[in-house]
C-alpha cells in the first residue's frame, strides 16, 4: 500500500513519466485461444461418472480422468469456491495462480486455461463455460473468479485477529487432501496452493490497491465448466466466507454446500491432443 502522504517530492517530469502508456507485460497472441465449439459438442451425449456434494465450510476432493470434463455447481445458495488443481500421477505438478494471473489477466473466464507451475507450465484444465460471463468488470474494477487472492488461512487470521479458527480454506483443503491421499496432515498442507476463487467477485481499490472482496453475483444454477487437458486430482473448499460480502475465518457468514459433477465425453473433442511437457530445454545456460 502507498502512503498517503509520500516522502519523496516529485521530479518536474513526473506528469511525462505517469503518462507513459502501458503494455501488456505477456501478450498470448503466442497462445492460440481454444475454439470451444469442439468442447461444447463433445458434451452432447456425455455421462455422469461422479458426484461430490462439498459441504458448507467443508472441502472435499475429487478425481477428473484426462479428457473428462467437470462442473462446480451453486446450489441452495450463493456461495465462493476455492479450488485447487494437482497432477494425479505427481502432486508436485500444481495449479501456478501466479502465471495463469500473468497470461490470462486477474480474473478467469471461459477459453482460459489454469497453467501448472516451474518447471512444467503445462494447461492442467481449460475452462469450458462460464455462467456468470455476463458480469465482466463492475463499477468498483470487481469481477469473479479471480487468481488475485490466495485462500483464507488460520495464519493470517491469526496474525490479523488472533485465535483457532480451524475451517479456513488452507485447512479445509489440507485435511480434504490428507484424506484424499493418506498423506499426515502436515505434508498434505504442504500441497495447499494458492486457488482459483470460483465465484468470488473482487478487486483492488483504484485509490490504495488493496484487494477488496463484495457479494458474489452467483445463484443456484450457475456454474464452472471445466475440460480436464491431464488426470486430474482437484479440491474444492465451500469458503467459510459464503457469498464473501462481509467476512471470512469465522462462522458468521450464511455458507451453502457446493457441487461437483465430473462427465466422459462420448469422444475427444475434435482436434483436441493432450499437453506435451513444456519444451524450453531445462539446462539454464549451463
Ligand atoms: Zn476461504
Amino acid at each position: 500500500m502507498k502512503p498517503e502522504t509520500p516522502q519523496h517530492r516529485a521530479p518536474l517530469d513526473a506528469s511525462a513519466r505517469k503518462a507513459v502508456a502501458p503494455v501488456i507485460c505477456y501478450p498470448v497472441e503466442s497462445l492460440t485461444r481454444p475454439d470451444l465449439a469442439p468442447f461444447h459438442a463433445a458434451r452432447e451425449g456425455w455421462r455422469l461418472v461422479s458426484s461430490t456434494l462439498v459441504p458448507a465450510r467443508e472441502a472435499r476432493c475429487f478425481d477428473v480422468p484426462q479428457g473428462h470434463f467437470f462442473r462446480i455447481s451453486s446450489v441452495e445458495g450463493p456461495q465462493v469456491g476455492d479450488l485447487n488443481l494437482w497432477n494425479a500421477h505427481d502432486l508436485g505438478e500444481r495449479f501456478f495462480s501466479g502465471k495463469t494471473r500473468a497470461l490470462h489477466g486477474t480474473h478467469l473466464s471461459s477459453g482460459d486455461r489454469m497453467w501448472s507451475n516451474l518447471p512444467h507450465l503445462r494447461p492442467l484444465a481449460l475452462i469450458t463455460e462460464d455462467t456468470l460471463d455476463w458480469y465482466g468488470f463492475d463499477a468498483f474494477g470487481g469481477s469473479v473468479h479471480d487468481v488475485i487472492g490466495t485462500r483464507c488461512d488460520p495464519y493470517t487470521h491469526n496474525l490479523l485477529s488472533g485465535g483457532q479458527y480451524h475451517h479456513c480454506c488452507h485447512s479445509n483443503l489440507t485435511r480434504a487432501l490428507a484424506a484424499r491421499t493418506g498423506l499426515p496432515l502436515h505434508q498434505a498442507e504442504a500441497h495447499i496452493h494458492d486457488v482459483l476463487n470460483v465465484f468470488m467477485c473482487t478487486g483492488f481499490t483504484r485509490d490504495t490497491g488493496q484487494y477488496f472482496m463484495k457479494a458474489s453475483p452467483v445463484r443456484p444454477g450457475d456454474y464452472l465448466e471445466f475440460f480436464a487437458e491431464t488426470d486430474l486430482i482437484g479440491a474444492l473448499s465451500a469458503c467459510p466466507g459464503g457469498d464473501c460480502s462481509a467476512e471470512h475465518s469465522s462462522d458468521q457468514a450464511a455458507c451453502h454446500p457446493l457441487l461437483v459433477e465430473v462427465f466422459q465425453p462420448q469422444e475427444a473433442p475434435e482436434g483436441w491432443t493432450p499437453p506435451g511437457p513444456n519444451a524450453y530445454d531445462r539446462s539454464h545456460g549451463l
